[in-house]
Formats: structure tokens, sequence, C-alpha cells
């Protein structure tokens, strides 16, 4: 079963940069281990995905469903092309020598 979260990322593979999710599958494992500084340093993105799962699935559990609703209606709003904007920034400083720390372990 390694094979399956062990799978190589293929930009890694052939450029040695790391993509935005590179490190992801080691996050959510150090998260379900209750290690976040690991996960963080894994990939902070992916921790703060996975918190705002989180904490959305908490509220709607809540009764809290229409503040998701607000939440999910202004994420909606923001354009596509923000996000893709954000995901490539993040690739991008990820990969800088002087933010080596955003990297996953080696
Ligand atoms: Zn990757």
């Amino acid at each position: 079963m390694a094979w399956a979260t062990h799978f190589p990322c293929p930009l890694y593979v052939t450029t040695g940069c790391w993509c935005a999710f590179c490190g992801s599958t080691r996050a959510v494992q150090a998260l379900l281990h209750g290690q976040p500084a690991d996960a963080v340093r894994d990939n902070g993105l992916t921790v703060l995905i996975v918190a705002f799962a989180a904490t959305r699935l908490l509220l709607w559990t809540m009764g809290c469903g229409r503040v998701v609703e607000m939440v999910d209606g202004l994420i909606a709003r923001v354009d596509m092309r923000i996000w893709t904007a954000l995901l490539l920034v993040w690739t991008v400083v990820r990969n800088l020598p002087a933010f080596t720390a955003l990297g996953p372990a080696a």
C-alpha cells in the first residue's frame, strides 16, 4: 500500500521543483498522528485547507449552516483566476532559496 501514499510528484520528478501540493500526503499523515508542526513543515497550504474544511464541518454540525453558506458564497465570488494565481505564487515562493522552509522535508 506504500505505493499509494508515496506516489512521486511528476513536477518534482521532472524538474526538481515542488508543486503547490508536494508534501501534502505527509502533512495529512502528520496531522493524523497529532503532529501539527510537522504537518505545517511538509505543506502549510494543506494544513490551511484541512483546517478550513474541519471548521466548516464543525460549524455545519453545530447548526451554523447559515454561516457556512455565507462563507461559501464569499469564496464562490472570488474569481478562479485569483485562486490559480495564489497557487502559482505559493508554488514559486516555496521553491525560492530564501523560503526552502516552506517546502517539504527532504
Ligand atoms: Zn508535487
